[in-house]
C-alpha cells in the first residue's frame, strides 16, 4: 500500500483526499487550505518563471 502525502504540508492524507489540478498535474492535499496554498504558491512561481520577453 502506498502512503500517501500531502503536497502541501507533507502529513498523512486520510479520506476523503482533496485532489488539485496545478499545471496539468494533479496532487493531493489533506484539506481546503493546503490546496489554496498550493494554487497559490504554483501561481506567484508561474508568474515569475516567465521572465519579460524583449522582442
Ligand atoms: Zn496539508
Amino acid at each position: 500500500m502506498v502512503e500517501r502525502t500531502c503536497a502541501a504540508c507533507d502529513c498523512k492524507l486520510e479520506d476523503p483526499v482533496i485532489t488539485v489540478k496545478i499545471g496539468g498535474k494533479t496532487v493531493e492535499v489533506c484539506c481546503e487550505e493546503c490546496a489554496a496554498t498550493l494554487r497559490e504558491a504554483k501561481t506567484s512561481v508561474t508568474a515569475e518563471s516567465r521572465p519579460a520577453q524583449s522582442l
